[in-house]
């Protein structure tokens, strides 16, 4: 008989950690993220296939830490309405999309993170001179994302005076903006931020922000060793430094400056 010690070595060698765990998934040597598209700066399919931009870096890191290759990772795009969806029923491992933790969100699903933070802020076209902030919103069109936090907090906090206009996607509220069919967009500043600076000539924000964004990363709910080994690798990138690297190669030239990265508090 082998002694208990090796047994449970080689055990552990053939069976490894079960398929519905990250760890398990990434044992297979590929994953699925989630992740955005049209985000300039954040997370943006380039004309050649590649994605690039903040939130990307993150998740490859995370992928990098797990042993799993970039080239192994499959993305699709986790719109602000699908995500808690898409973590729940399997069609990604995890999430990293400008995601919000939230509490009504941690119902269904998990936050490992933060891994950055920001706040609500205003997009309006370079010319615009009546709104100068959240403050100046009143009978204007404001466009906004449905299923975003940003959409949520129009609502409660400007539904009697604004008319909130909602889209899938925030590129395509920006496409409005430019058109003259929406007065102003609102979401995370980082967001805006990229926006203005892909178009610096036709958009400005502007205002303070006015809420606080924790972004997480979002995954099931019962994967305990899933969210403390994204935890580490979070922790790895900030001490690393290459979560500064990333921040200010794809977000520096939007003229937000390299925060101090959060501390990472979600278990
Ligand atoms: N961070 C906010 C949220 O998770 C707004 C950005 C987004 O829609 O991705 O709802």
């Amino acid at each position: 008989m082998l002694p208990i010690a090796v047994s449970v070595a080689l055990l552990a060698a053939c069976g490894g950690a079960p398929d519905n765990t990250l760890e398990g998934r990434a044992d297979s040597g590929a994953l699925t993220i989630g992740i955005r598209f049209d985000q300039p700066g954040l997370a943006q399919r380039r004309i050649d296939g590649k994605f690039v931009g903040f939130d990307v870096d993150v998740a490859k890191y995370i992928a990098g830490q797990l042993g799993v290759d970039e080239k192994k990772i499959t993305w699709v795009e986790a719109r602000s309405a699908d995500r808690e969806k898409m973590i729940v029923s399997g069609a990604v491992d995890f999430v990293v999309a400008t995601y919000s933790i939230t509490d009504k969100r941690k119902q269904q699903v998990a936050f490992a993170g933060p891994y950055f933070e920001t706040g609500q802020g205003v997009l309006v076209r370079y010319t615009e001179q009546e709104i100068t902030g959240p403050d100046s919103l009143n009978g204007k069109n404001l466009c906004s994302v449905t299923g975003s936090t940003s959409a949520q907090k129009v609502e409660s906090d400007f539904a009697k005076g604004v008319k909130l206009v909602e889209y899938g996607q925030y590129s395509d509220c920006v496409t409005a903006l430019l058109a003259g069919n929406v007065d102003a967009v609102t979401t995370d500043e980082v967001i805006l931020a990229g926006f203005a600076a892909a178009n610096p000539e036709l958009l400005k924000v502007v205002g303070p922000k006015f809420s606080t964004e924790r972004y997480g990363v979002g995954l099931p709910k019962d994967d305990l060793k899933g969210r403390a080994d994204v935890n580490a690798a979070i922790n790895k990138m900030i001490s690393s430094g290459e979560w500064a690297k990333s921040f200010s190669r794809n977000i520096g030239e939007s003229g937000v400056e390299v925060p101090k990265p959060p501390q990472v508090t979600e278990q």
